[in-house]
């Protein structure tokens, strides 16, 4: 039975110096019992596959990071939808596009 995880930023997050997903790693501060648990994001690739494949091992601890990312992330989604808006209110989607049909293609 897997509980699915209430954090921010998997599924939504990825590192963009290596491509990988950020993953969850746990882990406990203070005294064995009284510890309180502490959740830091990592790289899937670094955590897994090791140093050689991503040597991105730069931790972020979930809390502090969460509320960081939700204001960039509503900004961001913000400045989405404006150029979204932008784009239906002048009905010219962007460029691009054309498939180019080579000149000895056979019929
Ligand atoms: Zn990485």
């Amino acid at each position: 039975m897997g509980r699915e995880s209430k954090s921010l930023l998997t599924g939504l997050g990825r590192y963009t110096v290596c491509g990988a997903n950020i993953q969850i790693i746990g882990g406990v501060s203070g005294a064995p019992g009284k510890g309180k648990r502490i959740y830091y994001y990592e790289c899937s690739y670094h955590h897994n596959r090791g140093p050689t494949v991503c040597s991105n091992d730069h931790k972020e601890r979930m809390d502090a990071f969460d509320d960081a990312v939700l204001e960039t992330e509503l900004k961001r989604i913000n400045c989405e939808l404006d150029a979204l808006i932008a784009v239906v209110v002048k009905g010219k989607p962007p460029p691009g596009g054309g498939r180019d049909r080579g000149p000895g293609d056979p019929d």
